[in-house]
């Protein structure tokens, strides 16, 4: 994971242009992609799909000719979205193109101006206290033309024709926890959930933020339908701990899930209620949807020095953490596979076990007890009002403990689904 972070580290991505397409093209090298291009113009909902933007080269160069500030040297240089420029100017007239971040002064923040034709330099403090006064060159190469929007779609087909989504957004250029960590865990996820015993089937999407999301919701709405859960995946990877996001409806099945995972690790980690600010889980938990999606994060946006910062580099992103995003992820899959409602077809009194073979089943387990208790709290609860997930939250045995009772009292013909 940390290696294709690092591959992908210095592709100048955005909203639309090459550096998303390049991405793509990468991540299609370990897992196939679907690849949509979506044109300019395009009416998705109440918004439009906006020209492509790229680039190839920017810098301000002193009046020696050298490059003060450089494209080459860092994408985040250049706010993305710049119309072209080419120009002199003083230092004075060029200040009002530059940001830089006071507080941090040195790093180089991270800008875009996606709606407003635009254009800007980001800097960091240091390099501009370092400018004489005196005439500048002012270049950026870019384009902003119509063109196409660009995302894709991995689907794991399972045998429910239900889905569970997993998105992460692709348009930040050179940020490795914001954008690059997801991407590489959702990558590893596809990858592992392949090779699995599926129930979901699950949809894979890689899109840029806010305006991908909208796109895709925009351009499918049979799709839409058949999302059971779902779960946007961002800041992935910093050695902070994790944090879970419910969906607008606070109590789906993923936030269940989520929540009943990271509290039975025991480890610090946070939940908190859903916001309409952060990542695509506002579109998809937009009141016309109200999808079932949270948003699972380490440290959240903004929550750290580095976030839109040239520090959010793949030093930031540490390969333990990416690790263990994806368990956590790969447990919150399990219980929502694993997750079903039984009915006990023997609920007049206790049905007896022993003659079952259900106890020697158990004889000689480390866990006798455990399981057997499970098997006692499965049979009350299965009411059909109970799922497996509220019998470990109410009995507060392990999940796995209770899928397993489950599945043996299924087998002996004591519980229907
Ligand atoms: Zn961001």
């Amino acid at each position: 994971m940390h290696a294709l972070v690092e591959r992908l580290f210095p592709l100048c991505r955005s909203i639309t242009g090459d550096g998303v397409r390049q991405t793509l093209e990468i991540i299609g090298g370990s897992l196939p992609l679907t690849v949509h291009e979506v044109p300019s113009g395009t009416a998705v909902f109440d918004w439009t799909v906006p020209r492509e933007w790229n680039i190839r080269d920017a810098y301000i160069a002193d009046a020696t000719g050298r490059r003060v500030v450089d494209f080459a040297d860092s994408n985040l240089h250049v706010v993305s979205y710049s119309v072209p420029v080419s120009a002199t100017m003083t230092l004075d007239e060029l200040r009002p193109h530059l940001h830089t971040l006071p507080e941090q002064p040195d790093l180089v923040p991270y800008r875009t101006s996606y709606y407003q034709p635009d254009w800007g330099f980001c800097l960091s403090q240091r390099t501009l206290d370092s400018l004489a006064d005196g005439e500048y060159r002012v270049e950026i190469d870019s384009t902003l033309a119509d063109g196409h929007l660009t995302y894709a779609e991995h689907v794991v087909p399972g045998r429910l024709s239900d889905e569970i989504l997993i998105s992460c957004h692709v348009c930040h250029p050179s940020l490795a926890n914001d954008n690059l960590a997801a991407i590489a865990v959702a990558t590893q996820l596809a990858a592992r959930l392949a090779e699995a015993e599926r129930r979901y089937t699950y949809r894979f999407l890689f899109m840029p933020g806010t305006i991908g999301s909208i796109t895709w919701l925009a351009r499918n709405a049979e799709a839409v339908e058949r999302v059971r859960h779902g779960l946007v995946l961002a800041c992935a990877g910093d050695r902070g701990s994790l944090t879970y996001k419910r969906s607008r409806r606070g109590d789906a099945g993923i936030d269940r899930a989520a929540r009943y995972v990271l509290e039975s690790s025991g480890r610090p980690h946070r939940i908190v209620d859903f916001s309409p600010y952060g990542y695509d889980e506002r579109q998809f938990c937009s009141p016309g949807f109200n999808l079932g999606v949270g948003c699972l994060t380490r440290t959240p946006y903004a929550g750290y020095p580095e976030y839109h910062t040239s520090a959010d580099n793949p030093d930031f992103v540490a390969p333990e953490a990416m690790a263990d995003t994806l368990e956590t992820v790969w447990e919150i899959l399990g219980v929502l596979e694993r997750d079903r409602t039984y009915v006990n077809l023997s609920p007049f009194g206790e049905p007896q076990l022993g003659k079952r073979g259900l106890y020697e089943a158990l004889g000689g387990r480390s866990d006798t007890k455990q399981a057997q208790l499970a098997m006692l709290w499965v049979l009350n609860l299965s009411d059909g009002e109970h799922s497996l997930l509220d019998v470990a939250e109410r009995s507060g045995l392990p999940f796995a403990a209770v899928a397993g009772a489950a599945a043996a009292l299924s087998d002996a013909g004591l519980l229907k689904e």
